[in-house]
């Protein structure tokens, strides 16, 4: 995602652009892919977008995809309480002054306002303050609000977590009311509203993709990136060229490793289960949260549902029947369903799904500038003051495409 904001936004100048991806497909960690087992498209991920992601908003602008997401009026958070079987619906209100905080029947049972404007505690926490240290202290509404929230923008066990990111995410979204907080969920799937959009954009403004073009290495004077090289193929930097490097943090390390970047990542696990939607009779919740279960979070989506594990240290590593059927047991009596003979299953396993965003990450985000003039550095983990997530990944790249405007 960062490296296709970059390219358009570039290319949206009439610049030429040409685009080296690894891979042979675009999206990284973001892209749907077809599944043989559920016989049908999936994303690698359950990816929570919200209409306040004003860089996602610019991107959805610009490739023209708008109408691929469903159309969600309002901005409801239904959640399930497994220890206690309690269900509630966080219900944001529309209009800038969030007073939803003060209605019982728009927060958690037995919360008060004050445990929300806690929130408030963020603008002046410590650069080294975890979220644990910030909201621990009501249990209630910490386990399940502070905790799941934090979890699901962070990716990364509360009790290590920067606290400092979850500002800008709030100020952003909950903070200005139900607008800013509507769900954006890919009708179809993650490549066909983000990344084939991107990429057709891209092609009409004739922009050369290139896959299976994995960046090896790089040659630099002392001001500038002079070759990049390619397998065995060397490109030479003409003087007027710019690069941006929209690499993971690994592999970033690997190719200019005095950049330092965060070398510690956290796992998302998601399990996808292909069901018959026609025997289930109330509509479902396009996105549910569970507290107590196995699963953070439940997605309906026609036939597919879809469990996301966020930060799952020790899923991680259990075998895929075994989450499967945790999760399972989980949608089965959150949504009802009355099924327990678990349906086709796939357990998709990204054991970097992001950099862990811990007070000692933070420190090591690379600038999008370089020591080199011509260079550029885009990704979600680059210092961008948000979390790891598409949002910090498009502005990164945004951020990158704008210097280089400003160099030519
Ligand atoms: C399972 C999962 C769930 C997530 N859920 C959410 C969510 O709910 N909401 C949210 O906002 N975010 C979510 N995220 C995070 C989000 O997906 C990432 O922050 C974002 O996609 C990162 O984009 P990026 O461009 O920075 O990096 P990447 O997607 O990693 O892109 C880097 C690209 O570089 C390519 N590459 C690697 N090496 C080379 C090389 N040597 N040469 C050329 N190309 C190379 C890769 O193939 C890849 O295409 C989730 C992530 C995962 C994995």
């Amino acid at each position: 995602m960062a490296g296709l904001a970059a390219a358009l936004e570039v290319s949206s100048r009439g610049l030429p652009v040409v685009l080296h991806e690894a891979a042979g497909h675009a999206g990284g960690r973001c892209r749907s892919f077809f599944d043989k087992t559920l016989g049908c498209e999936i994303d690698n991920g359950n990816h929570l977008v919200l209409s306040g992601n004003s860089g996602v908003a610019a991107f959805v602008d610009q490739v023209g995809s708008a109408e691929s997401f469903l159309d969600l009026p309002d901005a409801c958070f239904p959640f399930v309480d497994l220890e206690t079987d309690e269900r509630w619906v966080i219900h944001p209100n529309r209009g800038r002054l969030p007073w939803w905080v003060f209605k019982s029947d728009r927060r958690i049972p037995g919360s008060r306002a004050s445990d929300y404007l806690v929130a408030l505690r963020l603008l002046a926490a410590d650069k080294n303050a975890t979220v644990d240290e910030i909201f621990g202290e009501n249990a209630n509404v910490y386990r399940r609000f502070w905790e799941p929230l934090a979890v699901a923008i962070l990716n990364t066990p509360p009790t290590e977590a920067c606290a400092r990111l979850l500002w800008p995410v709030f100020a952003e979204t909950f903070a200005l009311g139900a607008d800013a907080c509507r769900p954006l969920i890919a009708r179809q799937g993650l490549t066909d509203s983000f990344i084939d959009p991107a990429l057709a954009t891209l092609r009409e403004r004739g922009a050369d993709i290139r896959f299976g073009h994995g960046l090896r290495s790089l040659s630099k004077s002392e001001s500038a990136v002079t070759e990049l090289h390619f397998g065995d193929e060397t490109i030479n930097v003409a003087a007027d060229d710019s690069i941006v490097l929209a690499l993971p943090a690994a592999v970033l390390g690997s190719i200019l490793p005095e950049s330092a970047p965060p070398e510690t990542f956290h796992p998302i696990v998601n399990v996808h289960f292909k069901h018959d939607a026609s025997t289930v009779s109330n509509p479902l919740p396009p996105i549910l949260g569970v507290i107590g279960g196995t699963a953070d979070w439940i997605f309906c989506r026609g036939d597919i549902l879809s469990v996301t594990v966020s930060a799952a240290v020790d899923l991680a590593n259990a075998a895929a029947d075994d989450i499967a059927d945790a999760t399972w047991r989980d949608i089965d009596r959150v949504l009802a369903l009355n099924t327990p003979l678990r349906p086709a299953t796939r357990v998709v396993k990204e054991k970097r799904a992001t950099f862990a965003q811990t007070p000692e990450n933070e420190r090591r985000r690379a600038n999008t500038r370089t020591n080199h003039k011509n260079l550029f550095l885009a990704g979600d983990w680059t210092n961008t003051g948000l979390p790891a997530t598409i949002e910090g990944a498009v502005r990164s790249g945004f951020n990158a495409a704008k210097l280089i405007k400003k160099s030519h």
